[in-house]
């Protein structure tokens, strides 16, 4: 719908110039005052007072240096000014909750991380997050009124308005408060969603995002989900829950029931946790997966089960094989439909390294048309840090939208 600009007062149209020009800064797609005239069609005054205010005012803006002059004043040349100004990024896993303070550079200044021990129940997962919240904005030297708010990564289905949880496998919990029980033990405002959304916000923010408008991020974990960027948005859907990738159906006629009741989803057929049980089922084929779980199968897990294919084991690298096949598969749907610059992949079975993405590759050949086989898929640029450089850009889009600062 478009916007009627008839009812946007000045302020509002000030604000709007404001965020314009400082996010063309913080892109680094101007250096001066001419590259920002050209680029916003403001006139020369008004992008003088703007620049003049976000540096003086707002201190988000700073000069970097001083140009070539081509006969008249040399340009000066401006930078965004992320220091003094802090986020908190928060990344709750099944296993660990993450969290970092830092400022609106990324540039972490404090990290922690706790067990998330999610069989304690759900009370115990919010006074955690209470904790590592007091203790990140309570440090030495950060007035915490420059924290300019919290965000946080979480798997699940999460309520796009009220951002609360619908349901999260993962934690087993079913339309919890999250956002409302966080809410009112805090005085800096939080933000919250879904953790592979968030890794393909963080790509947006800080990482591929810089150059590339159109691409998707496939979280490959104890799950398996995908973040989708398009015309340099993520895509949340209706209610907030687009990207359950895990759950499109690759082989109708596999035998094996999801989590979500049911046959061949991707993520039954391809995730960390496949991965692990079929290494557990087929564990007594291997004599080097009995010596590496020690004759205890329940200690299998994915990242042993890439550690015996790297050493050769053939029935570690048949199981591997059959699941990035059919990740391929999913990912042959995706571009197919998205039709994406890029695809990257994360989460914990693609930290694996070379040689989860060696046998992408191999399984990829000849699956996507001429016209697309020739697509990037490559690594997140953050690694395990992903969720949470999404959690910060969250944050940080609030600022460069002037919604965190009058
Ligand atoms: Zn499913």
């Amino acid at each position: 719908m478009a916007h009627d600009f008839s009812r946007i007062n000045s302020k509002e149209m000030n604000k709007l110039n404001k965020s314009k020009v400082l996010k063309l800064i913080f892109e680094g797609k101007v250096l001066s005052t001419g590259d920002i005239i050209k680029q916003t069609g403001l006139t020369a005054p008004s992008v003088s007072r703007l620049v003049k205010s976000l540096i003086s005012e707002e201190g988000l803006v700073k000069h970097s240096g001083i140009g070539h002059s081509n006969g008249g004043r040399p340009p000066f040349f401006y930078d965004f000014n992320g220091s003094g100004r802090y986020i908190i990024g928060i990344d709750v896993g099944a296993t660990y909750i993450r969290a970092v303070l830092s400022n609106l550079d990324a540039e972490i200044l404090y990290e922690l991380e706790v067990l998330t021990e999610r069989e304690k129940g759900y009370e115990s997962v919010i006074q955690k997050l209470t904790d590592i919240i007091g203790r990140l904005s309570n440090r030495k030297g950060i007035d915490s009124g420059n924290i300019m708010g919290i965000g946080i990564g979480v798997a699940g289905l999460i309520d796009k308005k009220k951002q609360n949880i619908n349901f999260s496998p993962d934690f087993q919990w079913e339309n919890v408060s999250f956002y409302d029980d966080l809410v009112k033990n805090s005085n800096i405002p939080i933000y919250i969603d879904n953790s592979t959304r968030l890794m393909a916000l963080g790509e947006l923010g800080y990482g591929i995002g810089k150059r590339c408008d159109n691409f998707i991020v496939v979280n490959v974990g104890h799950g398996i989900a995908a973040g989708i960027v398009m015309d340099g948005e993520t895509i949340s859907g209706s209610f907030g829950h687009s990207g359950e990738f895990g759950h499109m159906t690759i082989n109708p006629c596999s035998e094996i029931v999801c989590e979500c009741g049911q046959r061949g989803c991707l993520e039954a057929l391809s995730s960390g946790r496949r991965i692990a049980e079929t290494g557990r089922e087929r564990c007594f084929e291997s004599p080097l997966l009995v010596e590496y779980c020690d004759r205890n199968i329940n200690k299998i897990d994915a990242k042993m089960i890439a550690d015996a294919a790297r050493s050769g084991d053939r029935v570690a690298n048949e199981i591997l094989d059959s699941a990035i096949d059919n990740l391929c598969l999913g990912i042959r749907n995706l571009v197919n439909l998205l039709d994406p610059e890029m695809i990257l992949i994360g989460g914990g079975v693609s930290l694996n390294g070379e040689i989860f993405f060696n046998k992408l590759a191999l399984h990829m050949e000849g699956k996507l048309m001429p016209t697309k086989a020739n697509i990037n898929i490559v690594p997140v640029t953050f690694g395990e840090n992903s969720t949470i450089m999404g959690a910060l850009t969250l944050v940080l889009h609030k600022v460069l939208n002037f919604e965190l600062i009058n």
